[in-house]
């Protein structure tokens, strides 16, 4: 690292992404060893239209994954033990992983119980090295809590953030300022986030495999074909992410769902369903006082596909249009029958805050 001059040149940003690995799995496995070794997951039984939370890798060499329904992994992989999941125990990890990243930068910005990006671009640890304190803290976070993280460090959240996931599990991944053209240019477009199947599935009929595919394309025409995503993608196929590390983003969420008996087959059956959803929901806001603290409206649908989405927007209460906008938008992605719908709101109050992932638990 070279000395600060007195011009104060623009800082590089150094960003780690860390994220643990099969979280909830892990922390089992922790507090007991004899599931080493064998297929094991943890999440909803697999005769309630349970789904899998989290699984091992010895369970992923089988093809069981997250979201998938439990008696689809059981399919798949006949000896898999599937243990009901213990949030409390794995928020209370959490808290303690994430007390080790703050020791390092108050810019800590949860994604979940066990993803975080952390902002160490004016940390003095290490002289300033982004990869030697990411090194330390997964060191630490192995040794202190006993499961592991990999990390990605990059210039911007993008770039770490499929770092980390290039030597999963227990693995990290640098890439340096001058490493990042090269490193976007051969990326598959499909590791953009927010690239789904249907959208990766139709930039490669369009001839873009990778983002340096993508390159050639104008502002304009990724936005005719993607509209406001589009210009999302111009930036990001050139690497280009400039979305800061924000903290205090310890978001509590209030949510409700349900998963149907028979699935809901159209757009109109899943609006029929709003009603009593949202009626649930403003019992439960009103409950947990959050009113006043909302700032985020949500809502979820699992197609019969088992696909997920979220579509979300800012929102201060439960709207009915908005909602009813959101489950179109987000029913337009798929257009397949919906098993499971939900409506949530997102809050950002600090003192009340709690990381929270959305309710897996409603399934259990
Ligand atoms: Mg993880």
């Amino acid at each position: 690292m070279s000395a600060p001059s007195d011009a104060t040149p623009p800082v590089q940003r150094k960003i780690i992404h860390c994220d643990c690995d099969c979280f909830y799995a892990s922390v089992e496995m922790r507090d007991d060893p004899s599931l080493r070794g064998r297929p094991m997951a943890v999440g909803g039984s697999p005769d309630r239209r349970g789904v899998i939370a989290t699984c091992n890798y010895e369970a992923r060499a089988f093809g069981v994954r997250s979201a998938m329904a439990s008696a689809q992994a059981v399919k798949r992989c006949p000896d898999l033990l599937i243990l009901r999941p213990a949030m409390d125990k794995y928020r209370e990890v959490s808290r303690q992983i994430f007390a080790i990243y703050r020791e390092y930068t108050e810019l800590v910005e949860p994604l979940s119980l066990d993803e975080a990006y952390l902002d160490v671009s004016l940390c003095t640890q290490h002289a300033g090295s982004a990869t030697r304190i990411a090194e330390e803290i997964r060191q630490r976070v192995r040794d202190q809590v006993g499961v592991t993280v990999s990390a990605g460090v990059g210039p911007s959240k993008f770039v770490a953030k499929i770092a980390s996931d290039w030597n999963k599990p227990d693995g990290l991944f640098v890439v340096r300022p001058a490493a990042v053209d090269a490193f976007v240019a051969a990326l598959p477009v499909d590791r953009i986030h927010g690239v789904g199947t249907v959208t990766a599935a139709k930039l490669r009929r369009l001839g873009a495999q990778t983002c340096g595919d993508l390159r050639p394309w104008s502002a304009d025409r990724l936005h005719r074909e993607f509209g406001a995503f589009g210009a999302r993608l111009y930036k990001l196929c050139r690497g280009v992410d400039e979305r800061e590390v924000t903290p205090e983003r310890e978001r509590k969420s209030i949510s409700v769902e349900e998963t149907y008996a028979d699935d809901l087959p159209d757009l109109q059956a899943c609006l029929a369903e709003l009603e009593p959803l949202i009626a649930m929901l403003e019992a439960r806001i009103a409950r947990a006082q959050a009113h006043g603290t909302i700032d985020k409206l949500t809502v979820k649908l699992r197609f019969s596909d088992f696909r997920q989405t979220t579509v979300e927007c800012r929102g201060q209460a439960p709207d009915r249009a908005v909602y009813a906008r959101l489950l179109s938008e987000g029913h337009a992605r798929r257009g397949l029958p919906v098993r499971l719908l939900g409506v949530g709101v997102a809050t950002s109050d600090r003192d009340r805050a709690q990381l929270e992932l959305f309710e897996w638990r409603q399934n259990y």
